[in-house]
């Protein structure tokens, strides 16, 4: 086999090594979200990692819920995340889990440890088991309960399980060490009682484990080898191994941490978004301007435009903040070859050529995008009134200032050049009309001999235009003042949305499907909003506009 030449991350090295020594045979990964609220732009960093990790090594990539918390679950999530994963491409085949599914596996192993003498059960409530804990500087206190028989605990643990106890009234604790300069290990917490009802299990269960305990034995269950997540439980790890050496695991999995994915002023945390989507700040999850999947998905970014942006971010151990440029810089180079080029007018004035025969349209060749040729032509309707961008005209031009205004000539994108002989305005001194002459000899805007003009300007034909609501998005936060106020609110930006009533198509767009995307010339790449668009009221998103001064990091 040929040396592989790119570098390794510090993952694959990991992995590496274990196949080397013979640790382990071959891969299998896991992405392990709570269901309790929608993925966003940081999962899939984690998705499109652990899964690209199975397929580089031909392993296994499981998705499983990790339910173990029944208080702010729900079914809604793990419909909306399971649609997210598989829209990334990350295939998890026939091994989609569910931690609750392993409650009996986490209660005997419980009972393993109670056996053991490794935990017990604790009648201290939760503000005494925090005093009892210690600080960093300070060792904790043992639990005047730490010294129970196995016998009673065993009584005391199943009663827990029968309902005897009502919540926070008891709890079983692993017993470590309340020495241990680790928190994480001064006799964590490892079953609570909570009479609650979970969304997979129902009323079966009133003790649930906790994260710590029931998150290794998950990864054990299924055979997890290497468990990746994010630095925060670097900590944990310490317990982690414990809890998998103490229940007998053979093969132990491991546990990896990685820094999360964060952009710099953009909301990724759940709590804020909830928070936003709760106030109607935003029209719910999958709301265009937030970096959800589902928003990203329905703003019109592709799998592979944020595959290639996990890629760029790479895989590192310090914590950083990418700019959402890069994001936007993504999504653009994937889309460029991609999509054919069409003419929109957003913020119309309408175009007269005085001396173009009324009532006539004549159908014009244009290239679908000029840089793939493989995405073919189509045909422009043309005729005697068009809309144009209002900025593509100036009564009072500055310099260097080469479109439309009294006396000079311009071309028609894919048309004719015109020249401008004059203009109406309204009585608020508006621009309403603007009237033009055109010179049939410069069809399809070549030019011809002698004839050069500077300014090219894209048009709709008003005949056969179709009319869009096209709405333009920015940062929900106002970047100058940074993301949180003092008192942790989000420093909202009141302009994130703006939306434009009456925008004109060019009527090759009809018919255009929710998620179809496009390139507008001159202004960006759009996508058809599949919440809000209709065949007969077409709305379409800005994804991202086609200018930015976004440079690619140097490798
Ligand atoms: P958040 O804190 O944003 O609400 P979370 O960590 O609570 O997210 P989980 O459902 O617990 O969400 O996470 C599932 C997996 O995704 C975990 O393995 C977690 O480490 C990983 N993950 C969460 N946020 C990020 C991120 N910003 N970058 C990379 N991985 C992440
Ligand atoms: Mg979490």
């Amino acid at each position: 086999m040929e040396k592989e030449t790119v570098s390794r991350n510090f993952i694959e090295q990991i992995i590496d090594k274990d196949i080397a020594e013979g640790k382990c045979e071959t891969v299998c990964t896991r992405f392990p979200p709570e269901p309790n609220g929608y993925l966003h732009i940081g999962h899939a960093k984690s998705i499109l990692l652990n899964y690209g990790l199975a397929k580089q090594y031909g392993g296994k990539f499981n998705l499983r819920f990790d339910d173990t918390n029944p208080t702010k679950e729900k079914t809604e999530f793990v419909e909306s995340i399971k649609a997210d994963v598989a829209w990334l491409g990350a295939d998890w085949e026939d091994r989609l889990f569910f931690a609750s599914d392993y409650f009996e596996q986490m209660y005997e192993a419980a009972v393993l440890l109670i056996k053991k003498g490794k935990a017990f059960v604790c009648d201290l409530s939760a503000d005494e088991i925090r005093a009892y804990r210690g600080t960093l500087t300070e060792p904790g206190r043992e639990s005047p309960w730490r010294d129970r028989s196995v016998e009673e605990n065993l009584r005391l643990f199943e009663e827990m399980r029968a309902g005897r106890y009502a919540d926070g009234e008891k709890v079983l604790r692993a017993k470590i060490d309340m020495a241990s300069p680790n928190m994480n290990m001064r006799d964590p917490v490892i079953y609570r009682v909570a009479h609650m009802s979970h969304h997979n299990t129902g009323d079966k269960w009133c003790v649930y484990p906790m994260y710590d305990f029931a998150h290794p034995i998950e990864d054990a269950i299924e055979g997890v080898t290497h468990s990746i997540c994010t630095l925060e439980f670097e900590d944990h790890r310490p317990l982690y191994d414990w809890v998998v050496r103490e229940v007998g695991y053979e093969k132990p999995p491991k546990q990896i941490e990685f820094a999360k994915l964060y952009l710099t002023n953009v909301v990724t945390g759940k709590r804020y978004i909830k928070k936003l989507v709760e106030e109607g700040i935003v029209d719910g999850w999958d709301d265009p301007r937030l970096v959800s999947i589902a928003a990203l998905k329905r703003r019109g970014f592709t799998p592979e435009s944020i595959q290639r942006f996990v890629e760029l971010c790479g895989i590192s151990k310090s914590q950083s903040s990418v700019d959402y440029a890069m994001l936007e810089y993504c999504i653009r180079e994937d889309l460029k070859l991609k999509r054919a080029r069409m003419m929109a007018v957003l913020d119309p004035v309408k175009l007269v050529i005085d001396n173009y025969p009324e009532g006539q349209v004549e159908y014009l060749d244009a290239d679908n995008n000029l840089e793939n040729p493989e995405l073919g032509t189509r045909k422009v309707p043309f005729g005697r009134e068009l809309y144009i961008e209002r900025e593509d005209f100036m009564e009072e031009p500055p310099r260097k200032y080469f479109r439309l205004f009294p006396g000079n000539e311009v071309r028609l994108m894919n048309a004719y050049f015109v020249k401008c002989v004059g203009f109406e305005k309204d009585a608020d001194g508006n621009v309403t009309v603007i009237h033009c002459t055109y010179n049939p000899e410069t069809k399809c805007g070549t030019g011809f001999e002698g004839r050069k003009v500077k300014g090219t300007i894209h048009w709709v034909a008003a005949s056969t235009a179709i009319k869009a609501q096209v709405r333009l998005y920015e940062n929900i936060i106002d970047e100058e003042k940074g993301v949180y106020n003092e008192d942790g609110s989000l420093n909202l930006n009141p302009n994130s949305l703006t939306v434009l009533e009456e925008c004109y198509l060019e009527p090759a767009l009809a018919g255009a499907k929710a998620y179809d995307s496009f390139q507008f010339v001159r202004q960006g790449y759009f996508c058809v909003d599949a919440r809000d668009s209709r065949p007969d009221a077409p709305v379409f998103n800005r994804i991202v506009s086609l200018k930015s001064s976004f440079k690619l990091p140097k490798a």
